[in-house]
């Protein structure tokens, strides 16, 4: 012993009063506050277009939401008015039909039924022999088929693209460093590493690769064409210029659906190169794969399908609520590789619920997890894959009209071709015979996006297209209607206007 040493004890003190459990008193009570909450959200829904698509938070319900800790609790019935007063109408807006900012999902009401039946039941989903590991498996190969035609490969339902693409990027690293990666990690490497993308690759990539150790130059960002697509050849050039260098080449990352402009790398080409260089090939879809649901858009991620792994949402374009995504991976072997451990406390069994293990908790970064694969199944289930496909047909056919729209108007302009469900575009009025300079027009469309935003009317975000402000729709919404965006043409040109008259 060394005074040094913590003072706190080893054991627990003595206890001796029973527990009584935190279910309701009173059963009837407790339904009466869920048959509200079900009531009171369901009409939140049904009228959700006649609200602002986004409003200011007042002081007030800040201070509300700023509370001492609550050492005595209220109960249900308390508790859900506060949050009826202080939550329910100041979200950011993504369930309303004219919220397109960044790339947000607006969720489907029958998701609601099933997360609230996830955690009623509240098994883990690490591992174990029940029900809910099958729906997983289900919902997984469902997705696998769909996406990559084969319905067998490896994968795990995550909360969002980056822990997918994280996973991939991974599985991928560890699979094609060239040594031992496990052991001895980065630590041990003979080499420098590298993988590629276009410099339209989301940021996830900067992350992952700073979270793995490998450093953010570890990536190379590569030139994109006019289409915002990969420079196959300049892609192949830095490979070559790395391998003369001695840095070992590691993975390739496509990308179906770029988060500025929606464009698709050819995927076809960069699943060419990667078989030619023994290269890992990940493709980032993270909204942009679910686009494989339509036979009509289906030609448009040609390649996909030869993907060595696959990240995507279904709080995207899967219109399921937050956070789910899923990873896919075609060799199982390396998807357990960097992710199994073998804990005394996790032994598999030959009987009971232990007999199959700790599958999902071995094929990521969560070992307890949430039946996150509940509402992916109930969704489909319930609406259809077609259904599903259906709506994303139609957020593709209102990019196209409000792009037409656009390029029909004196005084907006596009700032990129229509990709998939993206567009990108500003107001660009010829005053007195002139154009205005870019600051000028910098200037004005970004407080047309704040004007718009601040009113409720919609909610575009923004992104620099070519190094100019521009206003950005992107349409993962099924609740979006064409003449939703005659709303949006009209706003932005009277905002426009308005400004301009000072
Ligand atoms: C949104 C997005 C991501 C990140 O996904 P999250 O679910 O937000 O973590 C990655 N790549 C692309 C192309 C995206 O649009």
């Amino acid at each position: 012993m060394n005074e040094t040493m913590s003072s706190a004890p080893i054991h627990a003190p003595t206890l001796t009063t029973d527990a009584p459990g935190l279910d309701p008193s009173d059963w009837a009570a407790f339904t009466e506050v869920a048959h509200r909450a079900v009531d009171d959200m369901a009409s939140h829904l049904a009228g959700i277009g006649n609200k602002p698509a986004w409003q200011p938070i007042p002081p007030s319900v800040r201070a509300a939401l700023h509370q001492p800790v609550p050492r005595v609790g209220v109960g249900d019935a308390a508790a859900y008015d506060s949050f009826t007063q202080h939550v329910l109408p100041y979200p950011g807006g993504n369930l309303h039909p004219r919220f397109w900012g960044w790339v947000m999902g607006t969720g489907v009401p029958s998701a609601m039924v099933a997360e609230f039946l996830a955690a009623g039941l509240n098994p883990n989903c690490g591992g174990l022999e029940q029900s809910p590991g099958l729906v997983e498996a289900q919902v997984l190969s469902w997705m696998s088929e769909l996406l990559l035609d084969d319905a067998n490969a490896s994968g795990v339902l995550v909360s969002s693209a980056s822990v997918a693409n994280l996973v991939a990027l991974t599985t991928a690293l560890h699979a094609r460093a060239g040594f031992d990666i496990r052991g001895e990690g980065l630590q041990g490497a003979p080499y420098k590493l590298a993988c590629y993308g276009s410099i339209e690759t989301h940021s996830w990539i900067k992350r992952t690769c700073s979270v793995l150790g490998l450093g953010e130059s570890a990536f190379r960002a590569i030139p994109s064409d006019a289409d915002f697509r990969i420079n196959i050849q300049a892609l192949r050039e830095s490979i070559r210029s790395d391998r003369a260098k001695g840095v070992h080449p590691f993975c390739v990352i496509g990308t179906a659906g770029t988060v500025n402009t929606g464009a698709t790398d050819d995927l076809t080409a960069l699943a060419d190169l990667c078989r030619e260089e023994n290269l890992w090939f990940h493709v980032d879809g993270a909204f942009g794969a679910l686009a494989r649901l339509s036979p009509t858009l289906k030609p448009m991620l040609a390649g996909i399908e030869r993907a060595d792994s696959l990240a995507f949402d279904l709080h995207k374009w899967g219109y399921l609520p937050y956070g789910i995504a899923a990873v896919l991976i075609r060799d199982a072997g390396a998807h357990l590789s960097p992710f199994t451990t073998t804990p005394s406390y996790l032994q598999t069994m030959s009987r009971g619920p232990m007999t199959t293990g700790v599958t999902y908790g071995d094929r990521g970064l969560d070992l307890s997890r949430g039946f996150l694969a509940l509402k992916a199944w109930f969704t489909l289930t319930s609406h259809g894959v077609d259904a599903i496909a259906r709506n994303i047909e139609g957020n593709v056919a209102q990019a196209q009209y409000l792009g037409s729209r656009v390029s029909a108007q004196q005084d907006l302009e596009l700032m990129a071709p229509v990709a998939l469900n993206l567009v990108n575009f500003r107001f660009a009025p010829v005053v007195n015979g002139a154009a205005l300079d870019e600051l000028q027009l910098d200037a004005i469309n970004v407080e047309i996006l704040q004007r718009i935003q601040e009113q409720g009317i919609a909610v575009p975000s923004s992104t620099r297209v070519h190094g100019k402000f521009a206003i950005r729709v992107a349409i993962t919404n099924h609740r979006t209607r064409f003449a939703d965006m005659d709303i949006l043409v009209n706003a932005v040109q009277r905002m426009g206007a308005e400004i301009l008259a000072g």
